[in-house]
């Protein structure tokens, strides 16, 4: 007896002797069937003029599979499996045929999980995200456990979660569900779903209000609009793919399932363009290579030409192009955008420079500079706009009656003028700008806020607004558990 301990990377590995010459078994590309496995996960693809015809293939090379578990020693379970019906055009076809495998029917569904990825039968990804949605419900719950506006762990470290372990869940297989603004098939309602879920996850790390625009938390937090962000990462691995032998693969198999389901007898076809195709003359701009660059490959000895090295470097070129390409698409959105208009005030463009001043702080103090920096505050300004019962004005209750903001508490109530006197002061500016930009000014900020104790006496109508705010988000949560169980 020969064991290996479960998880031992060589188990995957030997797996794929295993079980190869099943997954040979079925593929056969002029009986227009295709399998993919990954461990006991395998997927059988097959097409045809009907789905009827499809299911009489499956329950055929069922039949097959049978006979090589019996001579393996393995045993498939029936009522594990899953049968979707691809198609646009659902009247053409049977959308409901079914798999006869002796006296038990495998029935179709509406989408399939496929190695983490929601398959729905049109291909455009709804289920995808209602997964994603549902997903973000527990991700952030798990990320308040952690972190609160004025408690848990500093902006800096849950920024440092989010990007390592919150963003990649959420863009998991971007490639294959995110076609890129500009390509046919872009589906605008995807980017403003990712857009919803980044405003929340960035609301909790930086302590804002509800009411703080997820424009401006981006630029606060530094962390580049998340649709900007998955098509960036599908953009990458298109030209990651491309940059291999597979790509050439991957194009001679869709060339000929295109011609197989597009052509009749006695007719040539005229292949249409595929997803795919569209995709990739998209990508051209980003991976076609400087004329240069080629000809000094030929120069190349040949034992050096498949070098990893020369390929690392030519993949990171593209990968900084790519890079510098959507900060220009942030930077452009940023400008023309109309949302956040006290941090558009502060920041031109998008800077590294806004998380500097978080640098060291702890999240109470965070979430104070947050909401300096984007007016978000609880001032009376910001509280009359929100229609906070009790506050009957915008302005301040000192003499010179000015409305209560950010600039008049900094720069000219006379209430706190010997804080003043003491903290802004020594900055030696009275520009607003300079003052909450700057670290020393940040800092100078926080520290005479905190001194004022002004946000003490509206805790109460900041605590109702939070309680709002769960109130809300517990609704919604409800809402995505409701659409979840439907
Ligand atoms: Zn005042």
């Amino acid at each position: 007896m020969v064991g290996i301990p479960q998880g031992s990377p060589i188990s995957p590995i030997l797996y794929l002797f295993y079980n190869v010459d099943l997954l040979e078994n079925c593929e056969n590309i002029r009986l227009r069937m295709s399998a993919t496995g990954f461990m006991d996960d395998i997927n059988i693809l097959t097409y045809s003029e009907s789905t009827e015809q499809n299911c009489l293939k499956l329950a055929e090379i069922h039949k097959k599979c049978q006979s090589w578990a019996g001579k393996h020693g393995s045993k498939f379970c029936p009522d594990k499996y899953e049968l979707i019906h691809f198609s646009r055009t659902k009247k053409k076809f049977n959308m409901s045929a079914e798999i006869k495998l002796g006296d038990q029917s495998i029935g179709p569904k509406s989408d399939i999980r496929i190695l983490g990825v929601r398959l729905d039968s049109a291909l455009r990804w709804q289920a995808h995200m209602r997964a994603i949605k549902a997903k973000s419900v527990h991700i952030i719950s798990a990320l308040r456990m952690i972190t609160g506006s004025t408690w848990g762990s500093s902006l800096e470290t849950s920024k440092e979660v989010y990007k390592t372990a919150i963003r990649p869940a959420i863009t998991y297989a971007a490639s294959i569900w995110h076609t890129p603004h500009g390509v046919k098939g872009h589906r605008k309602g995807i980017g403003v779903k990712l857009q919803k879920i980044q405003g929340k996850c960035l609301r909790t790390i930086a302590g804002a209000y509800k009411a703080t625009s997820t424009e401006a938390l981006e630029i606060e937090t530094f962390t580049p609009p998340l649709d900007l962000h998955t098509e960036r990462l599908a953009t990458r691995a298109i030209a990651r793919i491309r940059m291999t032998k597979a790509a050439t693969g991957i194009k001679k198999m869709c060339k000929q399932i295109c011609r197989q389901t597009t052509g009749k007898r006695g007719r040539t076809a005229t292949p249409r363009s595929s997803p795919a195709d569209r995709t990739n003359t998209w990508a051209d701009q980003f991976t076609s290579e400087p004329q240069e660059a080629q000809q000094t490959n030929k120069n190349v000895p040949p034992w050096e030409k498949n070098q990893e090295p020369r390929h690392n470097k030519r993949l990171s070129r593209l990968y900084e192009g790519l890079t510098s390409h959507y900060n220009e698409r942030w930077k452009d959105r940023w400008k023309s955008g109309k949302k956040g208009a006290h941090s558009r005030n502060l920041w031109s463009h998008p800077t590294e420079r806004t998380i500097e001043a978080h640098m060291g702080l702890k999240k109470h103090e965070s979430a104070l500079l947050t909401q300096l920096r984007t007016g978000k505050i609880g001032f009376n300004a910001f509280l009359y706009e929100m229609k906070v019962p009790n506050i009957l004005s915008p302005n301040c209750d000192c003499p010179r009656e000015e409305s209560m903001t950010v600039e008049h508490i900094l720069l000219n109530c006379p209430k706190w003028s010997t804080e003043r006197e003491e903290l802004i002061h020594p900055l030696r500016t009275t520009d607003i700008k300079e003052i909450l930009t700057s670290k020393r000014g940040a800092k100078a900020a926080i520290r005479m806020i905190q001194r004022t104790k002004i946000l003490d006496q509206f805790k109460r109508a900041v605590d109702q607004d939070i309680e709002q705010r769960l109130r809300d988000e517990n609704r919604e949560e409800e809402e995505v558990r409701m659409e979840e169980e439907e």
